[in-house]
């Protein structure tokens, strides 16, 4: 007889330098973190989230929010969103919240295909596709960038196999613009160019530069002014011709209503380990085909992460349905993370730009429970 009663909730917070700090528009990189969340029920089965974020700030709301779920049936995910968000939803209906919530729901998910034997995908509905093309994020800044180190990285890219990659703007319109084009020059008309400001523009900026990279066949225009500003958002939506990405700093159905309410994106971006999980993504995921909306999850975490977010690749809804649908992709980051592979048994790793979603029960990962102390940071 499976005992599916919640035992322990224990966090892991990983902390890993790096050879070399990068930049995106807001902030340099010098180390990497990860807030991993270990569920683990009578039985002595196992389920592993992550959060997004600030580890400290997720593994404190993971601490608050544990006891209301000890002694509980793990199976019960709906109920347990519920009673998570009501407790939280007085003092923190986003950020450090939700991503906190979200590392609980996402382990509470592969508990649940580990008990069934079946992948989440399966769960979930799917899965509509067994693997997905990967674009590669990377093109940050480092100390000495210029665009030519930058077009040697797209160039790489493309070699590697993948089929699309992301440049990271927000470093001043005019350096924007020029670099833009440069990329495009580099990777040539048939590799996929998305690019990412990181909500470092206003709105008169963000129409300065979607008119003048307007010709350079960009996929989307990611995060261009900041997320409290929808309005901005919409603004710049009616006016761009390139697609307005947007909702990594979005939290719960609620921000993605308000969002589509708004008329605000052409393709939204929640994140499994921070909207509130893979319960709340595959709600925007189902809300979203309500809007018209595409949905291509964002993604920036550990092996984990990357687990939890590809099978919910595998059910993300084509939008809209024909015979030649368009396909997701999945966010590979393809910056320095120490971690990102190493607590994985077995790497999960894009080959000539596409990835398997692994079909094991759960997450279909297994942890290496020797990276966790390797990376573990004192507390
Ligand atoms: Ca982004």
């Amino acid at each position: 007889m499976r005992d599916t009663t919640i035992r322990r909730i224990t966090t892991h917070v990983l902390s890993a330098p790096l050879k070399a700090e990068f930049a995106y528009s807001q902030a340099w990189y010098g180390n990497r973190t990860a807030m991993l969340v270990e569920i683990e029920t009578d039985s002595g089965h196992i389920g592993w989230g992550e959060a997004f974020g600030p580890p400290g700030i997720s593994a404190s709301v993971v601490s608050h929010l544990s006891p209301l779920l000890i002694g509980r049936d793990a199976m019960a995910t709906d109920l347990h969103w519920q009673t998570m968000y009501n407790a939280l939803r007085d003092h923190g209906q986003r950020g450090g919240a939700i991503e906190g919530l979200s590392a609980i729901d996402i382990a509470l998910w592969d508990l649940r295909g580990k008990y069934l034997d079946t992948s989440v995908a399966v769960l979930l509905g799917g899965p509509m596709r067994s693997r997905v093309q990967a674009y590669a994020t990377g093109l940050y800044r480092q100390r000495k960038s210029d665009d030519a180190m930058l077009c040697d990285e797209a160039r790489q890219y493309a070699g590697q196999g993948f089929s699309a990659v992301k440049l990271k703007i927000g470093f001043g319109l005019a350096a924007d613009i020029t670099t833009t084009g440069c990329i495009r020059d580099a990777i040539g008309a048939d590799i996929g160019l998305m690019v990412d400001a990181n909500h470092a523009y206003d709105v008169a900026d963000a129409l300065a530069y979607a008119r003048a990279c307007a010709d350079m066949g960009l996929g989307w225009f990611e995060e261009p002014v900041i997320p409290e500003d929808m309005a901005g958002y919409a603004e710049v939506r009616r006016a761009s011709t390139i697609p307005i990405a947007g909702g990594e700093a979005a939290f719960t159905r609620f921000g993605f209503r308000d969002l589509f309410l708004a008329r605000a994106i052409d393709i939204a971006q929640p994140d499994a380990m921070a909207v509130g999980g893979i319960t709340e993504c595959k709600r925007v995921f189902d809300m979203a085909t309500a809007f018209g909306i595409r949905c291509n999850p964002h993604v920036w975490g550990t092996g984990i992460g990357l687990a939890a977010s590809l099978q919910l690749l595998a059910v993300v809804p084509h939008a809209p349905p024909s015979l030649n649908p368009r396909e997701p992709l999945l966010e590979f980051d393809c910056t320095e993370h120490p971690i990102r592979q190493a607590i994985l048994q077995r790497p999960l790793e894009p080959a000539r730009g596409w990835i398997d979603i692994p079909s094991g029960p759960g997450l279909g990962i297994e942890i290496d429970r020797d990276a966790l102390t390797r990376f573990a940071t004192r507390t």
